[in-house]
């Protein structure tokens, strides 16, 4: 239902928690976050109001410099703690919105490679291809195209991996993404709709279907292809009237 991401120096749970807060007008069951820092990735869930997500993150200090969350409505799998998101691998962390049509195939298939899946949810299968190809592989980059091929039906997708510690993978194809330069350096922010952006972001790229790419600290956002185009995020005074 409902997405946020962070790269960043300020305080990424805030910035996550807030940003979720922006979303829950569009409703949803359960909500989470994961916050990864150098290889470490937490991650906390909780089924009903946000705030009893904020409950279980107050009592951590740590500082992170990248995270993802989610609020979720489900469409596969009840609407537990379990099947909320973030959605984890053995070492990667997935938040989606939309359905994956065909998560039945390739949940079989992986089971068959002895991937082990704990939910009910379709989202699931996201990560286990990710870490399958990744095994594969060793390319994150690689892994994260061979793992958008396979998916079929609506999907906007932020991941985080141990095997890539200081990036976010994202793609987008039927349900809205839009990825942002944050006001401060280096900062990248992510958000299925505009709300959680505004006063943190100006310039900011609503993807089209079929764009993803990777963002960093360093590198910043980088798209897999250069079919896409910058706006300015209309400012919050313009929101308010
Ligand atoms: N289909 C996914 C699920 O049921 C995502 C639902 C959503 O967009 O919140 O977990």
């Amino acid at each position: 239902c409902g997405i946020v991401g962070y790269i960043g120096k300020q305080n990424t749970k805030e910035i996550l928690l807030d940003g979720l807060k922006e979303l829950e007008y569009r409703g949803y069951d359960s909500a989470g976050i994961a916050l990864l820092n150098q290889e470490k990735i937490d991650v906390y869930k909780a089924l009903g109001k946000l705030n009893n997500l904020r409950e279980k993150v107050d009592s951590n200090t740590n500082a992170y410099e990248i995270g993802i969350g989610h609020t979720r409505w489900a469409t596969h799998g009840k609407p537990t703690e379990l099947n909320a998101h973030p959605h984890l691998g053995e070492y990667s962390y997935v938040v989606h919105n939309g359905i994956i049509e065909n998560y039945k195939e390739l949940k079989e298939e992986l089971i068959a490679k002895g991937h082990k899946f704990v939910s009910q949810t379709d989202t699931e299968v996201i990560v286990h291809l990710f870490e399958n190809y990744q095994n594969e592989l060793n390319d994150t980059t690689k892994a994260f195209h061979n793992t958008i091929e396979r998916l079929e039906g609506a999907f906007s997708i932020l991941l985080i991996s141990k095997a890539a510690p200081k990036k976010v993978y994202f793609f987008k194809h039927g349900s809205p993404l839009i990825v942002a330069k944050g006001n401060e350096e280096n900062e990248v922010l992510f958000a299925s709709s505009d709300a959680p952006l505004i006063g943190l972001a100006n310039d900011v790229v609503y993807l089209e279907d079929g764009i993803g790419g990777v963002a960093s600290a360093e590198n910043g956002i980088e798209f897999f292809c250069d079919d896409y185009s910058w706006s300015t995020l209309p400012s919050s005074k313009q929101y308010a009237q």
